[in-house]
């Protein structure tokens, strides 16, 4: 069946450049893309009905690393590749911010926390540290980034709690507006869309890249392709050093009187939780079942989800009834060896910017624009 001339003039134009993934990465590529000169025509190919990954599954924390992560960090990697990351989250978090306005993504600005239970034994380490990681990030920051607030426990209803860190830096985002209005920018600046269509393989000829659906039927031609398809890429590039990550998240009904405000960090950041529209959203617990949490598959299991509803009956919400309102997961990309993202050219005509972790709200942007540079 032929194309209108009037399809093949728009829906149907090559562009210039295809992005495979239509989450936090792809759409800001995309983005940075189509503002530069001359305006090249640029199409986003999204898998699912609308961005389907990590980024409309998170947990909205707009966070740059809890101080047991990070000096966990800094004993494995040194001070320099450490600070170096955080630098990265803060630059991205500040960009995010600029780019589309607290307002618009939800941003509180409650407060970020860690939270220490009797005999963790994160503490005393985190106790011996903390002066030294604040005097490291100081320069980053301009000024001190956490404070002990043990006082602030009580007020927030928390129980089995002993010591408490706070930053005000850090805070919640609504994770749904901000995707919304990133959607509604990218389209109005010019970029085309394209969902459900999940792009099953890439071949490069000298003068373009065809683009594949998992069937062998053609989607588009185009001079440049970036894929930005996070902890899905090894379906399209085996090779690459991308681990696939489940997070499991569930959401409480809303409580009354609920006193929590803000983000909070445990364990090193295996699990997390924040306040929302009067619930609790809490995640995490990926470390009691590593081998069946590696999977591109979304799906709950009992024993996470069970270990989540623990942590709400005996820290989070001690002696509240509680009713869980919804349960849900995402795909994370972790590497194998290092934290870092994967921002390269992989041919002449094909780059990635993949492997964003847990930190994709905060480095998102500047992992797209870095992409933008390696590939315009
Ligand atoms: C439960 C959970 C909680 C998290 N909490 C936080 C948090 O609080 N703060 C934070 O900073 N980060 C958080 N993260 C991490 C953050 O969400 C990710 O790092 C970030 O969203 C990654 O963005 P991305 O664009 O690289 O990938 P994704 O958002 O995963 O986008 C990839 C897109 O590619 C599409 N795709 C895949 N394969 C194909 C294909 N073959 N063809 C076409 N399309 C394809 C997918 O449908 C998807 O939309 C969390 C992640 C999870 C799962």
């Amino acid at each position: 069946m032929g194309l209108s001339v009037w399809e093949s003039g728009a829906f149907h134009r090559q562009p210039h450049l295809a992005v495979v993934g239509g989450g936090i990465v792809g759409l800001f590529s995309a983005l940075f893309y189509k503002r530069q000169p001359p305006g090249h025509h640029v199409v986003v190919l999204e898998g699912g009905p609308f961005p389907s990954g990590a980024s409309m599954k998170n947990a909205g924390f707009a966070c740059f690393g809890s101080p047991s992560e990070l000096l966990a960090d800094i004993a494995k990697e040194g001070m320099d590749a450490a600070l170096l990351r955080v630098e990265e989250r803060w630059k991205g978090l500040l960009e995010l911010r600029a780019e589309l306005g607290d307002a618009t993504i939800g941003f509180e600005g409650t407060g970020g926390h860690e939270v220490y239970r009797s005999g963790d034994p994160l503490y005393p380490q985190v106790a011996e540290g903390f002066d030294g990681l604040n005097a490291a990030l100081r320069p980053i920051f301009s000024r001190t980034v956490f404070e002990w607030a043990n006082g602030e426990i009580a007020r927030f209803g928390l129980s089995g709690a002993e010591h408490l860190v706070r930053t005000d830096l850090e805070s919640p985002i609504h994770t749904g507006m901000m995707m919304d209005a990133l959607l509604r920018k990218v389209q109005s600046e010019g970029v085309l869309l394209r969902t459900n269509v999940h792009v099953g393989d890439l071949e490069e000829r000298p003068e373009r890249v065809r683009i594949l659906l998992d069937d062998g039927s053609l989607v588009a031609e185009a001079a440049r392709v970036l894929v930005a398809t996070n902890g899905y890429s090894t379906t399209l590039l085996p090779d690459l050093d991308v681990v696939p990550a489940r997070g499991q998240v569930l959401l409480t009904k809303p409580i009354e009187g609920l006193a929590l405000r803000g983000t909070f960090h445990l364990d090193e950041g295996f699990y997390y939780f924040r306040d929302y529209q009067g619930a609790v959203l809490l995640g995490g617990g990926r470390n009691l079942d590593i081998a069946k949490e590696t999977t591109m598959v979304e799906g709950t299991t009992l024993r996470i989800q069970g270990a989540l509803e623990d942590l709400l009956r005996t820290v989070i919400l001690p002696g509240r009834e509680f009713t869980i309102a919804q349960r849900w997961s995402g795909i994370m990309g972790f590497g194998a060896k290092s934290k870092s993202p994967i921002i390269e050219r992989r041919s002449e005509r094909i780059a990635v910017a993949v492997r964003l972790g847990g930190m994709g709200v905060a480095i998102g942007i500047r992992v797209a624009r870095k992409a933008v540079e390696l590939i315009a």
